[in-house]
């Protein structure tokens, strides 16, 4: 183990809790071990939903939530610099990718509770039937239930966020499992939460197989909801084998963006680079395909490539790095063979296609076929794709042309086009002249098609995690 690494326990109904088993957790940089988890089975799974129930038996008013939602908001900002050198650390994002993840995760406790503090329900107009006249009738937004959280790697602070800080904002308790390969984001901020004064059994977190825990989360009727973020084969199935559960999916993408003739180049150019490479394109919205009005490619690529060129692949903790390793050898592995069946079907790389010690290279690649993986599929690498087209008809239905719809972008200096762009691209969200990378947390976030069947952000996702009561009275 490193000098530095630490052993973190579970937190089952407000106890840190050791099972006899550990997880390890090692840096994607530099394979070391950072930290060994005690490891959940079936049985704690059960032992955290049990503790779930309890917590729930005694509601919490929305003023507490709100106040310990503050408190961990506060906490952050206080031990910022540790959060993110534990994100640094477990998922080998740079250390300036990291330090924004953390402030996010502040910005999502504070908008949730906001949340928290203006959760209400509505008056129903009952004068306006025959049939409602001489009553009043309103409804309560109370919480749905347990909520089953399972998130990814990518963001292992601030997606966790996204579902603990809604989901106290609703009164709902938690049972959370964090990604295997980054737990210790999540454990971290679990012990904020505890420091905030969240009694026991409102957060309970397990580290461990997925399948085990997530079949008991899918098995037990206590829980009333799963937030599910991460890729679509294991959400969709989730949500098959959970027919009465409310369960919601944040997935993948395939993000594409459109270069109109008349955009500002340099700027574009400025915003391709960041947002095709960021944390090795492992944001489920980095740029992957670029769409470029012919009048302008050449010029772009002219501006854009140097600018990828430049970017500085190394070792995350270093303030300078912009791009550092995929999250394992298997990822690696994968995105490596992507880029070689497009070398392969004949298409061009123009920047990269190679390691750089063992990291991939920003990676820029031309004629990529729409077939070609890197096209269709979502890379989740450091890899984009240049695409030249005539018209915004075509670049529409390019865009469109694919199994998701997270975020899309265009970059224009037509109102007319951007809002034709608004209009027809099958997304959840259309960014213009800003890249679809782009989230602010108080957004509301999601796809349509594949790409999942809820929005996060708290004013969204409470809603989500909370049920209508309706209430008649006889005047
Ligand atoms: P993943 O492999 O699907 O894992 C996501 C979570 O699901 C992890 O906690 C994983 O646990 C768990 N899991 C795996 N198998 C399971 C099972 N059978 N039952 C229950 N849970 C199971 O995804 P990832 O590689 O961490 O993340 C990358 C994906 O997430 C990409 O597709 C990306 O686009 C998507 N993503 C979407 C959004 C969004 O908001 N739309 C945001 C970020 C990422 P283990 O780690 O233990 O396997």
């Amino acid at each position: 183990m490193a000098a530095t690494a630490t052993e973190r326990k579970l937190l089952i109904d407000g106890e840190w809790v050791e099972t006899g088993a550990w997880h390890e957790v090692r840096s994607p940089y530099s394979g070391e071990i950072v930290a060994r988890v005690a490891k959940a089975g079936a049985d704690e799974t059960r032992r955290a939903i049990d503790a779930a129930e309890r917590a729930m038996l005694s509601p919490l008013p929305a003023h507490k939530r709100a106040e310990i939602l503050v408190r961990v908001a506060g906490s952050l900002g206080r031990r910022h610099e540790e959060v993110a050198q534990t994100i640094c650390a477990e998922a080998g994002k740079p250390i300036k990718a990291a330090r924004v993840e953390v402030a996010r995760a502040m910005s999502t406790f504070t908008m949730a509770a906001v949340e928290a503090r203006k959760l209400a329900g509505e008056m129903v107009p009952m004068d306006g039937s025959q049939a409602g006249a001489g009553k009043l009738a309103f409804t309560l937004r109370l919480p749905i239930g347990i909520v089953g959280a399972i998130s990814p790697f990518n963001f292992p602070l601030n997606l966790v966020a996204h579902k603990i800080a809604p989901a106290l904002a609703a009164g709902c308790a938690v049972v959370l499992k964090p990604a295997s390969a980054t737990p210790l984001s999540a454990l971290l901020l679990a012990e904020l939460e505890l420091d905030a004064g969240l009694p026991p059994g409102w957060l309970n977190v397990l580290v461990g197989p997925a399948s085990e825990i997530g079949d008991v989360l899918v098995a037990d009727e206590r829980v009333r909801l799963i937030s599910f973020t991460g890729s679509g084969d294991i959400g969709w199935g989730l949500r098959e084998r959970a027919p009465r559960k409310r369960v919601n999916l944040e997935l993948g993408n395939a993000t594409p963006v459109i270069v109109e003739a008349d955009a500002d180049l340099d700027d574009v150019a400025g915003r391709l680079a960041a947002n095709a490479f960021s944390f090795a394109g492992q944001s489920c919205i980095s740029i992957q395909r670029i769409y470029v009005q012919r009048a302008v490619y050449d010029g772009l690529l002219e501006r854009f490539l140097p600018k990828v060129d430049a970017l500085k692949v190394g070792d995350p903790a270093d303030d300078e790095t912009d791009v550092g390793p995929l999250i394992d050898g298997g990822a690696k592995d994968r995105v490596l063979a992507w880029i070689e069946e497009a070398r392969a079907a004949g298409a061009e790389i123009l920047v990269g296609g190679s390691l750089d010690g063992e990291l991939v290279r920003p990676t820029v690649i031309a004629g990529a076929g729409p077939e070609l993986k890197v096209s269709c599929e979502e890379v989740f690498g450091p890899v984009c794709t240049v695409t030249a087209y005539d018209t915004l008809d075509e670049a529409i239905e390019l865009a469109n042309g694919t199994r998701y719809g997270l975020q899309a972008g265009i970059f224009t200096a037509s109102i007319k086009a951007a809002l034709a762009a608004a209009q027809r691209l099958e997304f959840g969200g259309v960014t213009i002249n800003e890249a679809p990378t782009f989230r602010a947390d108080q957004m509301p976030y999601g796809g349509v098609k594949d790409s999942g069947n809820t929005r996060e952000g708290p004013a969204w996702a409470v809603r989500e995690m909370t049920e209508e009561r309706l209430v008649v009275l006889e005047l």
